[in-house]
């Protein structure tokens, strides 16, 4: 017989929510898994994955409802460099992610003391990864045939063990289907959750702009590791060189992430006498990536008139020197910019 608990794949947004809601009101305990990653799967970003699910362990916690975190790391930087289902329409591989996270779920049955797992998918809400076919396919490439249950769409797909065994109630699941949300606000409501994530296209993976970042990054330094795939998230990226990048903090949160992120070879570079950006110079810099920095701290501070101005450079373990910059002129740094087409 299978074992009466759950573990769930919970991304933050309302569908894995809702998932758990729906298999605990039938009174099956329910660890729910939230998973991190290097691309914005990060409860202390405004990823898409972001959402904090503390509350949620509040309100349900009496119904049996627990949250362990897991990071999934280098592992998961190595499958998005190669995935093997290949990408969505930016640098996405959702049918490789979700092959990882329910491999790494599975793995977590036995010791959780659970029979089966549940996910928040909802059929054909992605064209890509979330068709009947894919289920399918996920579901057996990882030997849990029967063993994956999606609330949601439940009654639209083949009955699960959990189902079959009488551990769940099938007529108690739902047949939700498709891109539309109507139904979810709805049984948001009725489950009294009151903040609603906002639905979004997916992970950082999904955007254009950051994409295009990582496709840069690994275009120019392949091995590059998870320091310079957390920059990526922050503020505007320009490559002067094949070894260099500029980076501009575009508000106080991402200066401050600039100044943490700053590696031992890097400079800082910062308007002397104005409000303005904290700029990274990142890799291998010589004179002439430290003026353009220069010249985008005139460009994007606050400098009346845009005039020539006095700006600080910090090479760590020297003294800051300064020097005076022009604003940069956009034929100079808009090519270099690293940017979706
Ligand atoms: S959007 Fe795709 S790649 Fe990103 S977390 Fe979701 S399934 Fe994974």
């Amino acid at each position: 017989m299978i074992k009466r608990k759950a573990v769930a794949l919970l991304s933050g947004g309302l569908d894995s929510m809702l998932a758990v809601r729906v298999v605990l009101d039938q009174g099956i305990p329910v660890t729910g898994i939230r998973f991190i990653t290097h691309f914005g799967c990060d409860p202390v970003t405004s990823g898409s994955c972001g959402h904090d699910v503390e509350p949620l362990v509040k309100m349900w916690g009496h119904l049996g409802f627990t949250v362990r975190m897991s990071h999934l790391g280098q592992d998961y930087i190595e499958m998005v460099k190669n995935p093997v289902f290949g990408r969505g329409r930016n640098m996405n591989p959702c049918v490789d992610c979700r092959i990882m996270m329910l491999d790494w779920a599975r793995q977590t049955l036995e010791q959780e003391e659970a029979g089966f797992l549940i996910t928040g998918e909802v059929l054909n809400q992605r064209p890509m990864s979330q068709t009947h076919e894919r289920f399918r396919q996920i579901d057996r490439k990882l030997g849990l045939e029967g063993r994956v249950l999606r609330p949601l769409s439940a009654r639209l797909l083949e009955e699960t063990l959990p189902e079959k065994e009488g551990v769940v109630d099938r007529s108690r699941l739902l047949t939700i289907c498709g891109r539309g949300r109507t139904p979810q606000y709805e049984l948001a409501k009725k489950y009294g959750i009151t903040e609603i994530p906002q639905p979004s296209g997916g992970c950082l993976l999904t955007d254009p702009g950051y994409s295009a970042r990582l496709r840069d990054l690994w275009g120019h330094d392949p091995d590059a590791g998870a320091r310079d795939i957390n920059l990526l998230r922050v503020g505007r990226h320009f490559r002067p060189t094949d070894r260099c990048k500029v980076i501009v903090g575009r508000n106080e949160q991402e200066n401050g992430a600039l100044e943490a992120f700053r590696g031992p070879a890097d400079a800082l570079v910062y308007l002397k006498d104005f409000e303005g950006p904290m700029i990274l110079v990142h890799g291998e810099y010589g004179p002439g990536e430290i003026r353009l920095a220069a010249s985008l701290a005139v460009r994007y501070g606050d400098v009346p008139g845009k005039a020539a101005s006095e700006v600080v450079v910090d090479r760590k373990g020297g003294e800051p020197s300064v020097l005076t910059a022009e604003c940069a002129r956009e034929e100079e740094y808009i090519p270099l910019r690293v940017a979706a087409p």
